[in-house]
């Protein structure tokens, strides 16, 4: 009999434990006793980080996309198309043109996705880089942007990339500060908790990076709606602020077909935040920021979850004792300028505690960047 793993999404989650199955069960494959379905609603794999530097004109948007049949390894099964239906008793998945997919182990990897309509008004007055065309938009913007209120508000948690928003606010403020122009821009950040950023640990060192930059905080900030005629950000706790250019980073979710079976609520699944198998259902796993693990929505979390569900597959094809787990393990660059970087490595047990930030870090993020796509394929 020949098992069949699919996995849904072909982002880093996706991608990554594709090629790591591949290399994993090369004995297996080649002996027709499994084999591997890579599932994605679109042929392109894309790289997320690259949009943080769009808006300032630093790179294009087709810097984060390639080909997934030329990041995917041949053993690899890649199937273009859109899931729309997951049904975990008999294990199988509906697509788009009606056709189904069984599988005997499903891992679902398909990221987040921005609700910005959950917010009145914040799709025709605000801006973002979490989407490939908003951080198009926004560079036209930032790119004429000479004078005037700047405000980054952050609109629920979680969302992709906790440190993006900081990293942001730091970059504008050195952006504008090297061009001579930071005396005639203002810029707010505001957040909805009572810190600047979830983690206490983080918050706590960005705090005062944002006091000595000149950068305003709004804390207990959560942003009900936007009036894009009168250029004002309203709070659900009655604050109104007037900006000239809005960057919103809109509400997440999860994907609704994660909801519609029964496996999380808004999109997320709920899983065992160390095995990684889903809490509601069967030979399903969950890696990357559908998983609700508690563990950041960030790209190197997917990408240390696809290792551990590899060889959690692995074993189990094996018919031994599943034993790897995933320990919370994040590591992440924060871009304190555009040529200065941070950088954090935390698990669930270790909290962060950021490196003084440098050159030498921020190059080392520019360089991670681009031997990303050496990782997606599993060659780093
Ligand atoms: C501006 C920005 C900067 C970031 N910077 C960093 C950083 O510096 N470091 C870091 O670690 N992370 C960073 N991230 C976060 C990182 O990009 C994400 O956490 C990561 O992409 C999550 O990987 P994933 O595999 O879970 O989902 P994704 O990479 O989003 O992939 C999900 C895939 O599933 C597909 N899919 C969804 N639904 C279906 C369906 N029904 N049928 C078929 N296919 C489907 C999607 O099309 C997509 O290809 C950043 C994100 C943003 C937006």
């Amino acid at each position: 009999m020949t098992d069949h793993i699919v996995i849904l999404g072909g982002g880093t989650g996706g991608a990554v434990l594709a090629n790591d199955l591949a290399d994993r069960l090369d004995a297996e494959l080649e002996a027709d006793e499994v084999r591997v379905t890579l599932v994605n609603d679109g042929p392109d794999h894309v790289y997320k980080p690259v949009w943080l530097y769009v808006p300032f004109g630093e790179r294009e948007p087709a810097d984060g996309r390639r080909p997934l049949d030329e990041l995917v390894d041949d053993r690899i099964d890649l199937r273009i198309d859109r899931v729309t239906d997951i049904d975990t008793d008999s294990q199988r998945l509906r697509m788009r043109d009606k056709t189904s997919l069984s599988y005997d182990y499903l891992v679902l990897a398909t990221g987040s996705t921005l609700a910005p309509d959950e917010i009145p008004g914040l799709a025709e007055g605000g801006h973002d880089y979490y989407s490939e065309s908003g951080a198009e938009t926004l560079r036209e913007e930032l790119l004429s942007f000479t004078e005037g209120h700047i405000v980054l508000s952050v609109i629920g948690t979680p969302h992709m990339c906790p440190a993006a928003p900081l990293e942001f606010v730091f970059m504008a403020d050195d952006w504008f500060r090297k061009r001579g122009l930071r005396e005639d821009v203002e810029i707010t950040y505001t957040y909805p908790i009572q810190r600047v950023h979830g983690n206490p640990h983080i918050a706590e060192w960005a705090r005062p990076i944002m006091d000595d930059r000149d950068i305003n905080v709004e804390t207990f900030f959560n942003a009900e709606s936007v009036d894009p005629e009168a250029n004002r950000l309203t709070s659900m706790e009655g604050t109104d602020i007037d900006y000239d250019l809005l960057v919103g980073i809109p509400p997440h979710r999860g994907v609704d077909l994660v909801e519609e079976a029964g496996l999380g609520d808004s999109g997320w699944v709920e899983v065992d935040q160390h095995t990684l198998e889903a809490e509601n259902a069967d030979n399903v796993y969950a890696i990357g920021d559908t998983a609700d693990t508690g563990a950041p929505n960030a790209g190197s979390v997917a990408h240390y979850q696809a290792g551990v569900v590899g060889r959690r597959l692995a074993s189990d094809i094996r018919g031994r004792p599943a034993t790897a787990t995933y320990e919370g393990k994040t590591l992440c660059f924060v871009e304190t300028g555009m040529d200065s970087a941070s950088f954090v490595e935390f698990d669930y047990e270790n909290p962060p505690s950021p490196v003084p930030p440098s050159e030498k870090i921020h190059w080392a993020k520019l360089a991670y960047n681009e031997s990303y796509w050496l990782t997606a394929r599993g060659l780093l």
